[in-house]
């Protein structure tokens, strides 16, 4: 069933586990039902994430439409969340077409341009019952040339953020990042402790891809309630599609039924 993500992230904070936030290529259909599969055989909530680039491609509304035709057929819970929603045309955007769940990413501006944003989108996406995810300590991007440690947030900052707004969950830069990690990254699970100190809003780890286990683990203890994965997914998404290419016979490329994902990265990244 298709829901919001509000009670979702309050429910996984108090149970202290983190529900799976699955970048789906723009709809792709084989990863969004294999999510939707996944997620009902591992009897997990499931939140199908969607990037503004590639729904220039394949179309904002269609991602919602593929996401809610697989998610109203399993039991459990399923958001369809924008993802880094970059200005408040873009959240606009995504409240019209039926998003249960958005997220606005004002981290390269100042923390008062960042709060009044959030403010204002807050306010006509509650007017929705739409829950905001805002972020702090902007993430860099692996192959942007920057160091993988200009995402730290500072306490300060979050602190002055959190008097100035209150986004329904919030991302932290804690060291992690997009893309593929050349090295293990340094996670600072002790700025996501002290973050934890001032608030109990659920706090969202980005760029899950090649984070190893524990360190995902350890940040659900200290109140990760969302966990992302892109890189992930996609890779295996190719990976699969290449595997199957070398087949002799194009008439039998086992594509349909395999839901690959739902065997490999689906299953992997539930915790
Ligand atoms: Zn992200």
């Amino acid at each position: 069933m298709t829901v919001s993500t509000k009670e979702m992230l309050k429910s996984a904070q108090a149970g202290g586990y983190a529900v799976p936030a699955i970048n789906t290529n723009g709809g792709n259909y084989d990863i969004i039902q294999a999510c939707c599969m996944a997620a009902e055989e591992a009897q997990s909530p499931m939140i199908l994430a969607h990037y503004v680039a590639t729904g220039a491609y394949s179309g904002h509304g269609f991602f919602v439409e593929v996401a809610k035709w697989c998610g109203d057929k399993v039991s459990v819970p399923v958001a369809i969340h924008l993802d880094h929603g970059g200005s408040f045309a873009t959240c606009m955007m995504a409240l019209k077409n039926r998003f249960t769940s958005i997220m606005y990413d004002g981290s390269a501006l100042s923390i008062e341009e960042n709060a009044k944003n959030t403010n204002e989108i807050c306010k006509v996406a509650r007017e929705f019952g739409v829950p905001v995810e805002a972020e702090i300590g902007e993430l860099v991007r692996l192959d942007s040339g920057n160091a993988e440690t200009a995402n730290i947030a500072r306490i300060d900052d979050v602190k002055r953020y959190l008097e100035l707004c209150s986004p329904d969950s919030l991302a932290v830069g804690i060291g992690n990042a997009h893309g593929y990690y050349v090295e293990t990254p340094v996670i600072r699970l002790d700025v996501l402790a002290e973050v934890r100190k001032i608030t109990d809003v659920p706090l969202v780890l980005h760029g899950c891809t090649g984070m190893s286990d524990d360190v995902v683990k350890e940040a659900i203890k200290t109140g990760v309630a969302k966990i992302n994965f892109g890189t992930l997914i996609r890779y295996k998404y190719v990976e699969f599609l290449t595997a199957v290419s070398i087949y002799p016979d194009f008439e039998r490329i086992p594509i349909h039924g395999n839901t690959l994902p739902r065997h490999s990265a689906g299953r992997k990244i539930i915790y």
